[in-house]
């Protein structure tokens, strides 16, 4: 068993298995302890193609899918937060960093994974939960920020965005904002956990399946495209930032 751990911060169930369950899996897999932290129980969500549940009942419906998500994916650790889905805009981001910096003391972790600044898909409650692991990835190691969690300060190593490269939009018809390939510090191949990484996201996220990732394209396509995740080494905590690297936990003593 390693000591690494890793904590994922993201604001709806299903993101932390279409947008990074590939590394989520892979370090599940290599016996790092991955946690997961999600602001929301995804209630303004799909019930699904043909509907899976009322509408009243898509809250719990969802969590029930996170759950058997984390399962598939190997993390061993899920906080989910009581806020509405759809409005973090408007929730107090003091109060909301105030949670990613609790789950931070908590779980410890050497690398922190989130949203890049535009949310993937320019989703609010996605480039809030940016903002605010951002700034909590920075402050949990103050002892004086957030004392009345009660938690000892902590200070993880690294932070990474995940982000869509430019490059992607020549092979998809992909309309968000997406990052230079040239910024991308590093490109995590996931081909041999694509397959938990399907099974995470249709199969436990049964409810939202019929929402393709990469609308339009073949099935082979898709396939290649799921099959590496990239990222953006956003932080550190006093370490370099390197042009590129081949591991999130590269560089970080066990
Ligand atoms: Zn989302």
């Amino acid at each position: 068993m390693s000591q690494y751990r890793m904590l994922g911060i993201f604001a709806h169930p299903d993101d932390e298995s279409r947008i990074v369950g590939g590394a989520l899996a892979r370090y599940a897999d290599q016996g790092i302890s991955v946690s997961l932290l999600v602001a929301t129980r995804g209630e303004a969500g799909s019930c699904g193609e043909p509907p899976l549940c009322d509408s009243e009942d898509l809250a719990q419906f969802r969590e029930r899918e996170l759950r058997e998500a984390c399962e598939i994916l190997g993390v061993s650790d899920l906080s989910i937060l009581d806020y509405q889905d759809g409005t973090l805009e408007d929730v107090d981001l003091d109060e909301l960093t105030g949670h990613c910096v609790a789950a931070i003391r908590r779980q410890r972790p050497h690398v922190v994974l989130t949203f890049g600044p535009e949310g993937r898909t320019l989703h609010p409650d996605h480039i809030v939960i940016h903002k605010a692991a951002t700034a909590a990835f920075h402050i949990a190691a103050d002892p004086e920020a957030y004392p009345d969690d009660g938690l000892p300060a902590h200070a993880p190593e690294k932070l990474y965005y995940h982000v869509v490269p430019e490059s992607i939009t020549e092979q998809a018809s992909w309309r968000f904002p997406t990052q230079p390939d040239r910024e991308v510090t590093l490109v995590l191949d996931v081909r041999p956990w694509i397959t938990q990484k399907q099974r995470a996201s249709n199969e436990a996220h049964r409810s939202q399946a019929h929402d393709l990732i990469f609308k339009g394209i073949t099935d082979e396509l898709r396939w290649e495209l799921l099959s590496t995740e990239h990222y953006v080494l956003a932080a550190t905590s006093g370490r370099p930032i390197p042009a590129s690297e081949h591991d999130m936990f590269s560089g970080i003593d066990e």
